[in-house]
């Protein structure tokens, strides 16, 4: 009988541990490790920071459900990995494993930069408990309303939740009829808007520029933060060489950005097996080179840069390419310890993404993720604001049911038409 221990239960982690259970059958083991009870879908973060969406909706509790797939759970942070000894240590003791499956997800640099994040002075919507400290900053903010500053910081690989966030704040604040007490201004790493860490795709500057525009919306591109101190934030804007072009102080009463990604300490810290950022390196099949009973998948691994800019930039990891690792992972691992095979099943590198923007939406699709790409697709309406609706709610009932069903696959690349644009 092998072990299978799923390291982080999160958009990647949870569903991974009902794919691999239902591959493996009863006669393996599988256990799920997260540091918190619940699963959260962090997709619908920015809702919660305007008050939308209430925390209970995204947030399910994990042994109550994966117990009925026969999956263990066990709550707790990992501390360390002993990669050499297939061991981990939580909450204290040594839990064994004979694969081991890291889904942890990032971990929020905003130590880069000083007074950055809830530690400091600017909000977050990477994590729930973030996004109900930000929704505490919104409602402070339609009391007293003044300038507002949402983008990513320098290094920052995941601009899609920025600039949800930034069309979400401006139709909240429209809701409230105070729109025009908040100048807005989208402070951002990349070259331009509408870049995505992904060279842009199809007509994402042009129209995502016009949507700014629209929405009285300023911005700053190849932004880098000096210092964020209380209500005001210091920006150096560069040029395309990567010099200073000018410097911005910006005051504000209420901050939103994304900051940079690392990988969590306990897994950055295995010799080896990460990259400097502390991303973990694996072949085409999510296996580690160095240690080939380690697999992994989600915003956790390594993958290329699409291309340098001025302000460093990385490449973000989105929910198909998270999904399609996962099943690979789950396939690979059944060919390894049921089939006696090698692995062969390979995750994709395609990114598909459904942006809200409060009362209407943008969906991209980038295919392959890196270009030139033989498909680049960009398109707006209110059917994506819909369509992220029915998302939330199929994923969510997903982990509730524990069935293995791709969510994308099934769901959002009919919706979009991708296989007849794949033809
Ligand atoms: C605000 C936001 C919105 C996003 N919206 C979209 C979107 O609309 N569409 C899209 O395609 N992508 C989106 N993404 C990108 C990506 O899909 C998500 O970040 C996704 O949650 C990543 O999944 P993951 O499993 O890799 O990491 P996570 O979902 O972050 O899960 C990691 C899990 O591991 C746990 N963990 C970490 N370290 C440890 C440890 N040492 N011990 C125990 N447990 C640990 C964490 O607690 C967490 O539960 C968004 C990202 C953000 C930040």
């Amino acid at each position: 009988m092998a072990k299978v221990i799923v390291l982080g239960a999160g958009t990647g982690g949870m569903p991974a541990a009902y794919e691999i259970k239902e591959q493996l059958g009863n006669g393996h083991e599988v256990v799920l490790i997260n540091e918190k009870p619940e699963f959260r879908f962090v997709p619908s973060n920015p809702w919660v920071a305007v008050g939308w969406k209430k925390a209970e909706a995204i947030t399910i509790p994990i042994e109550k459900y994966v117990s009925k797939k026969g999956i263990q759970f066990l709550c707790g942070r990992v501390e360390s990995i002993d990669a050499n000894n297939n061991q981990l240590t939580v909450n204290g003791e040594q839990v064994d494993y004979d694969y081991l499956v890291i889904a942890t997800g990032p971990k929020l640099a905003f130590s880069n930069i000083p007074g950055a994040g809830p530690d400091g002075f600017t909000q977050s919507i990477c994590t729930l408990d973030h996004a109900l400290s930000s929704y505490k900053d919104f409602q402070a903010l339609l009391e007293n309303p003044g300038p507002v500053v949402v983008g990513a910081f320098q290094g920052a690989s995941c601009f899609g939740p920025a600039y949800e966030y930034a069309f979400i704040l401006d139709k909240a604040l429209r809701d409230a009829k105070i729109r025009h007490k908040v100048p807005m201004t989208f402070v951002t790493s990349e070259p331009y808007i509408g870049h995505l860490g992904l060279g842009g795709v199809g007509d994402s500057k042009s129209m995502l520029e016009s949507d700014l525009r629209h929405r009285d919306i300023k911005w700053i591109c190849n932004a880098s933060v000096d210092e964020v101190q209380q209500g005001k934030m210091n920006v150096s804007e560069m040029n395309h060489k990567g010099e200073l072009d000018s410097k911005h102080e910006l005051n504000f009463n209420h901050a939103m950005l994304i900051p940079p990604f690392s990988g969590v300490d306990a897994v950055a810290n295995v010799e080896s097996l990460c990259n400097p950022k502390g991303f973990v390196i694996t072949d085409e099949f999510q296996r580690s080179p160095a240690y080939p009973n380690i697999f992994s998948g989600g915003v956790c691994v390594a993958i290329p840069p699409v291309e340098d800019t001025p302000v460093p930039t990385g490449t973000p990891k989105t929910g198909y390419m998270i999904e399609t690792m996962m099943t690979a992972i789950a396939h690979n691992l059944k060919s390894i310890i049921i089939d006696g095979a090698e692995p062969s099943a390979k995750g994709t590198w395609q990114a598909i993404c459904l942006a809200d923007m409060g009362d209407t939406g943008a969906a991209f699709v980038a295919i392959p993720q890196i270009p030139p790409r033989n498909i680049t697709w960009y398109k707006k309406g209110k059917w994506v604001h819909l369509a992220k609706i029915a998302f939330e709610k199929y994923f969510m009932r997903k982990m509730k049911t524990g069935n293995s069903e791709p969510v994308y696959e099934k769901y959002i690349l009919k919706a979009l038409g991708i296989e007849r644009l794949e033809k």
